[in-house]
């Protein structure tokens, strides 16, 4: 989608720091990390956020929630990490195209 960024970062149009890619998702480090790790794990295609998934979405959610303990145990989170998916304005979404945040690397603050 023209002016959604994570489109762009997926075309390759804009550089970015990729951990991760496969035919469905890509995964690279947030630009403002908010904890000493801090990556985001985003679908090829654009999706609003999560309030938009459908039925026809069923595989590529698992795929994006499955992936994550990988990231984790590959970025070595042995502690444990937390996973963020921020869902509309009062959500505090700021970038209209679904990701999840994967942080850690140290105890974060209790929620
Ligand atoms: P959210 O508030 O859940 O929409 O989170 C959007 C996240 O995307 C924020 O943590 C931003 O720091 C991050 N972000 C925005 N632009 C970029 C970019 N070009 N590359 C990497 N991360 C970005
Ligand atoms: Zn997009």
């Amino acid at each position: 989608m023209k002016n959604c960024i994570f489109c762009q970062i997926v075309a390759k149009e804009v550089p970015t720091d990729l951990i991760y890619e496969d035919d469905q998702i890509v995964v690279f480090k947030d630009i403002f990390p908010k904890a000493r790790i801090h990556l985001l794990v985003v679908s090829k295609e654009h999706v609003q956020s999560l309030a938009h998934l459908s039925p026809e979405h069923t595989s590529l959610a698992t795929r994006m929630l499955t992936l994550l303990p990988k990231l984790a145990k590959e970025q070595g989170l042995e502690g444990g990490f937390r996973t963020v998916i921020n869902t509309g304005t009062d959500g505090g979404q700021e970038i209209d195209h679904i990701h999840f945040h994967l942080l850690g690397g140290g105890p974060l603050p209790r929620m």
